[in-house]
């Protein structure tokens, strides 16, 4: 049977196994997926191991997604932009890295949100390894403008420099992005770690869609991001458990060549029945 995994420090959280097993089981393929922890000084030998054994493709999850965009023998132009690889790929002629996350949030947005990016104000909080990989996706739907604010202002400026030329996208301290916007994408990590959310103005949310890359608990109250948007006047908030399931799809039909159903898999999901 082909073995996939999610490797990541830590992992055991994760529901990347449960939502593949629910992709196989709707589509009919004979596979197995495990969360895979890897020591965070042993990303490489964990991968090279897991290869070794046979293994078929792996997902990579927080923090070695820079480390497997280094590794594999050649990336997509979306990793590559992104610096990130979240899904890597065997194949004859080697290792491929592609990142499925911004494609994911893309399709999260339009398709189960009913979000319309094209024309939209979006402002983007964060410019680590998440938001690298949503910039280019995000951008490509036709923004009217783009705002990326993060904590350190000159690494929201690196990571807008490359852009192709037209593409209108400016850089503002956290404080300093100026509404109105219509969607507002969380994508630092400051819930993680227990420290709060990300500081932006409250007039930077009010009437906006926002939308948190991190997500909840099933039967939660949602992500402290979103709850503090909603109390400073969102429109709507959503978390990240929609791009976790696209992103996984898409990492899905690129190993088995079948597009799973994703609605089925994310309702069960919030209902907590996967
Ligand atoms: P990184 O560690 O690479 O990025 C960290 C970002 O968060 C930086 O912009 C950093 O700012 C900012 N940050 C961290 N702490 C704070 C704080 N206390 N206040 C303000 N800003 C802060 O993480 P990732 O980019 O890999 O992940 C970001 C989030 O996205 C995570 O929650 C991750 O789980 C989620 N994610 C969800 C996915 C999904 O499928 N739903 C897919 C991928 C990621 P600075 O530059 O100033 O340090």
């Amino acid at each position: 049977m082909d073995r996939y995994a999610v490797v990541g420090n830590p992992v055991g959280h994760s529901l990347s196994p449960r939502i593949h097993a629910a992709f196989a089981a709707a589509t009919g393929q004979a596979l197995r997926y495990d969360a895979l922890p890897a020591p965070l000084d042993g990303f490489v030998a964990t991968v090279e191991d897991f290869f070794r054994a046979g293994g078929a493709g792996l997902n990579v999850t927080v923090p070695f997604k820079e480390q497997a965009a280094a590794w594999v023998d050649s990336c997509t132009p979306a990793a590559a932009a992104a610096g990130a690889v979240n899904t890597i790929e065997r194949r004859a002629d080697g290792f491929r890295g592609h990142n499925t996350d911004g494609a994911g949030l893309v399709r999260d947005l339009l398709d189960n949100c009913q979000e319309a990016l094209a024309g939209a104000r979006v402002l983007l909080i964060g410019a680590g390894g998440a938001a690298r990989g949503v910039l280019r996706p995000v951008l490509a739907e036709g923004p009217e403008r783009l705002v990326v604010a993060n904590r350190s202002r000159a690494r929201a400026e690196d990571m807008v420099r490359d852009l192709p030329v037209g593409h209108v996208a400016a850089v503002a301290g956290l404080d300093e992005a100026l509404p109105p916007f219509d969607i507002v994408i969380n994508a630092t990590a400051a819930g993680l770690r227990g420290d709060g959310v990300a500081p932006v103005s409250p007039a930077a949310v009010r009437g906006a869609f926002c939308y948190d890359l991190m997500y909840a608990p099933p039967g939660s109250e949602g992500t402290a991001f979103c709850r503090w948007t909603l109390d400073h006047g969102a429109r709507r908030a959503v978390d990240g458990l929609g791009m976790l399931v696209e992103q996984a799809a898409l990492a899905f039909a690129l190993w088995r060549g079948v597009a799973p159903e994703t609605g089925p898999v994310l309702n069960a999901l919030r209902r907590g029945e996967v």
